[in-house]
């Protein structure tokens, strides 16, 4: 078991809603954490960007978070885009496939992005990867399942023949119990900044600020967001 108090966590970054939440549950438990972003074309880089604004927001949210925040790493992979066919990466409209999943599923992601922390992170010597994967509230991307988590924690570990502690604190909750969570972790100061300006819009859009954030309001990924966020408003007292 890794002591938490004491440990360093790489957490998967990307600049949304679920990853910015990872990224203060994992101040509040770790005594120092790092950051990993992936540039692999995605039609929102707005997203990456989005990136340095909450890192400092949540800095000024509690001085306990800004002593913790260590470095933060960009990597690359173009290759991803080069072999995927999907809304994310290409200019067509979002639609459902034959095979059920959305054509912004990008086949593998969450297996590569991992793959490459558990890479990063055997060299910075740390063994705690946090990452916003959920089967709950999800579009049903079969690389999000609990089940494909665990299986390729296994598979990193003893590949790497390192104990890595793959750590998912979304994967039961759906997206109105991840926007409490936010709010248990640093109250209406976090659940503002996360807000403003994590980014979740599959189309990239930040024209109007509703009250759930920016975004389109049209594509799965925005009304998964803003359903969340009415439902956590009806029940927060
Ligand atoms: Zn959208």
């Amino acid at each position: 078991m890794t002591d938490t108090h004491t440990s360093t966590a790489l957490v998967l970054f990307s600049g949304g809603q679920d990853s910015a939440t990872c990224l203060a549950w994992a101040l509040d438990r770790f005594a120092r954490v790092e950051t990993i972003g992936f540039a692999y074309g995605q039609r929102h880089a707005v997203e990456l960007d989005s990136r340095a604004k909450l890192v400092d927001g949540m800095k000024a949210i509690k001085p306990d978070w800004a002593g913790k925040i260590g470095d933060s790493h960009t990597l690359d992979i173009p290759t991803l885009s080069a072999i995927s066919e999907t809304a994310l990466t290409r200019d067509v409209a979002i639609e459902m496939g034959e095979d059920g999943l959305p054509n912004t599923f990008v086949p593998g992601r969450n297996l590569v992005f991992l793959t490459f922390a558990a890479a990063l992170a055997y060299r910075r010597g740390i063994t705690d990867i946090v990452g916003g994967m959920c089967e709950t509230d999800y579009s049903g991307y079969p690389d999000c399942r609990d089940d494909t988590i665990k299986a390729l924690n296994g598979a990193l570990s003893l590949g790497m023949a390192k104990d890595f502690k793959l750590h998912t604190p979304l994967m039961w909750l759906d997206k109105a119990a991840t926007w409490g969570l936010a709010d248990q972790l640093g109250g209406e100061a976090l659940t503002d900044l996360i807000r403003e300006h994590s980014h979740t819009c599959y189309l990239g859009e930040r024209g109007a600020l509703h009250d759930w954030g920016y975004g389109c309001g049209k594509c799965p990924a925005c009304e998964l967001r803003a359903k969340g966020w009415q439902e956590f408003k009806a029940t927060a007292v």
